[in-house]
């Protein structure tokens, strides 16, 4: 359990200063300042470089960055293969947790199961992907679908981290080509049949998350050195961004002597203020980003 290790050793780090989202982009981040913290150097190293490449690269790190561990738990029912091709996701709700669901899809009454299921500290994978979960209710919609069931009682935001984590990173790159995330065709259970599922989750946005998450994936960028973390100033007041581009969102104003910490730099749009300008903007420690042309960084 590799993913669980890696786990713990993350809650080590929040301790010693690193905060800690479940995002991807921050992950690597973290992988980083682990292997920095492992084997370079042992202690209070903030400002500790390390090299990261392409995202290619970043991608594999994303997927060996496997918190929570995916144990094949199989289903009784379930028919081989698929008489239509696989393009839609559709999502379920439990109804319970993710213990009782594997053991229904076990039981010879149950007569449903799914591809996978969604638990706070574990995901359960009961139907290949190739093959057609009884899930929907409706046969068509059965052999066109992958059903995920994710764990609605107690619904924890651990659980639905878990379910976009397990999304972006093995269902949709390795089932569905690493299609971009939209409500054309992920769906909730409800909309293929009437229905109360996924009680309790909130479709629309759990799906602008995963579009938003695969954005920051697949956000082409140019890494040019990111430090573990590191301080910078404000000298002029800045906007910050959720990407490095003045077309993207506004989150807030940073105003001039705030202080920030920062991951990184990248390339982005080129600003050009009174004839001088740049194209490098900060990669903030939440994640968004200013241009560099308003601060002063320490790395
Ligand atoms: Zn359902």
């Amino acid at each position: 359990m590799d993913g669980q290790y890696l786990y713990d050793i993350a809650y080590v780090a929040t301790e010693q200063g690193t905060k800690i989202t479940r995002e991807y982009g921050r992950d690597i981040q973290l992988f980083f300042y682990l292997l920095s913290t492992l084997f370079l150097i042992h202690g209070r190293h903030k400002t500790r470089t390390a090299q990261r490449e392409e995202s290619g690269l970043t991608k594999q790190i994303i997927k060996s960055l496997n918190m929570v561990p995916i144990i094949w738990k199989g289903a009784r029912y379930k028919t081989t293969g698929r008489s239509a091709p696989l393009d839609t996701l559709v999502i379920h709700g439990m109804g319970g947790n993710l213990s009782g669901t594997t053991s229904w899809f076990q039981n010879p009454f149950s007569l449903v199961s799914a591809h996978a299921g969604v638990g706070e500290n574990e995901i359960h994978e009961y139907v290949k992907a190739s093959d057609t979960a009884w899930a929907t209710g409706v046969w068509s919609w059965n052999v066109r679908s992958y059903n995920l069931e994710i764990q609605n009682s107690p619904l924890t935001s651990a659980v639905l981290e878990n379910a976009k984590w397990y999304l972006l990173t093995v269902v949709i790159p390795t089932h569905f080509a690493d299609r971009r995330p939209d409500r054309s065709w992920i769906l909730p259970h409800k909309q293929v049949k009437p229905t109360q599922c996924p009680k309790g989750i909130d479709i629309d946005s759990f799906v602008e998350d995963l579009g938003r998450r695969w954005d920051d994936m697949h956000r082409e960028q140019v890494v040019i050195n990111v430090p573990v973390k590191a301080e910078g100033k404000v000298h002029t007041a800045v906007k910050v961004r959720t990407a490095p581009n003045t077309t993207s969102q506004i989150l807030r104003t940073m105003k001039k002597g705030d202080g920030f910490w920062y991951l990184g730099k990248v390339e982005g749009e080129n600003i050009v203020v009174n004839n001088i300008g740049n194209n490098i903007w900060v990669h903030l420690e939440d994640g968004n980003y200013c241009w560099s042309g308003c601060v002063k960084l320490s790395n």
